[in-house]
């Protein structure tokens, strides 16, 4: 059926598949591999019609560590998928194939699944960082473990919030201010409140808790649900979060040019000092080295 080695694909009750994230040794920090395994796996779920809802969750102690930095063949790797959207030319310079990588793997992936036409459910533990929130935010509706922390730690590295830019509408203007200008990690509980997170469960129970109300989804004819999704998705469309997402993306590559101008890398090295991306050595652009 699939090869995948980061992703497994499970169908714990009829009607429902669970794609779980499967890369603990690394805290399931996300390579181009793994977001491919990942979109395929969403791709067979969409495609099979025995399916009604999607769940997805994570192997080990944290749902997601964010973006591998140690990656560095990129590119070698990326040539071996088609391309999801219309991205093209990857290996061009500067800011050119940096932004068309991202349009594929991060923001063209992110928008593929909030718009897949089934229910989908993010079953999140233990932290939840940067890229790991484009794991979880384009869910419908996400339940939190106990143990769940949120957290955005680009600025930091000289960013200003991950690719997928949801922070606004997941958290309300002033807490994502707060998340990115102070790096602030958003509990479970916190998460509830501001509606980021639509029910907290005990860390032991969040399998279960998550597969019930997806077993409950599912009775529900798949019209209505592709249909209630889709009304929900454009109230957010139609209040601009499209335009929004695209414009804080362009930013977000202004960042990467200007780090690369500054520090000859796509971050602020700053961070790394912190420890955030202490992989990268200043000079190494992994992406561009072999192109
Ligand atoms: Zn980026």
């Amino acid at each position: 059926m699939s090869n995948w080695e980061h992703i497994l694909y499970e169908e714990p009750a009829e009607g429902i598949a669970r794609i779980v994230l499967n890369r603990p040794a690394t805290l399931n920090a996300q390579d181009t591999q793994f977001l491919y395994e990942l979109n395929d796996a969403y791709d067979r779920a969409t495609q099979d019609e025995r399916i009604k809802v999607i769940i997805t969750a994570a192997n080990g102690k944290h749902f997601s560590s964010g973006h591998d930095l140690r990656e560095r063949d990129h590119l070698e790797t990326q040539d071996k998928y088609k391309p999801v959207t219309n991205a093209t030319g990857y290996r061009r310079d500067g800011a050119e194939g940096r932004q068309a990588r991202e349009e594929e793997i991060y923001t063209g992936f992110c928008e593929r699944w909030r718009n897949i036409p089934k229910p989908t459910i993010a079953a999140v533990q233990g932290r939840c960082v940067a890229g790991g929130l484009m794991l979880c935010w384009p869910s419908d509706i996400i339940i939190a473990a106990d143990d769940a922390l949120f957290e955005d730690v680009t600025v930091m590295l000289g960013i200003p919030g991950v690719e997928f830019f949801m922070h606004p509408w997941e958290l309300g203007a002033r807490k994502a201010k707060e998340m990115l200008f102070a790096g602030a990690q958003v509990n479970a509980e916190e998460a509830r409140q501001l509606g980021m997170v639509n029910r907290v469960v005990p860390r032991d129970r969040l399998e279960d808790e998550t597969l019930a109300l997806a077993v409950k989804i599912a009775q529900r004819p798949s019209f209505a649900l592709k249909l209630a999704k889709q009304a929900v998705n454009n109230v957010q469309d139609a209040q601009g979060r499209h335009a929004a997402q695209t414009a804080a993306f362009a930013m977000h590559h202004l960042a990467h040019s200007h780090a690369m101008e500054v520090h000859g890398l796509p971050v602020d090295p700053g961070g790394v000092h912190k420890g955030v991306a202490k992989n990268y050595a200043p000079g190494d652009e992994p992406w561009r080295k072999k192109a």
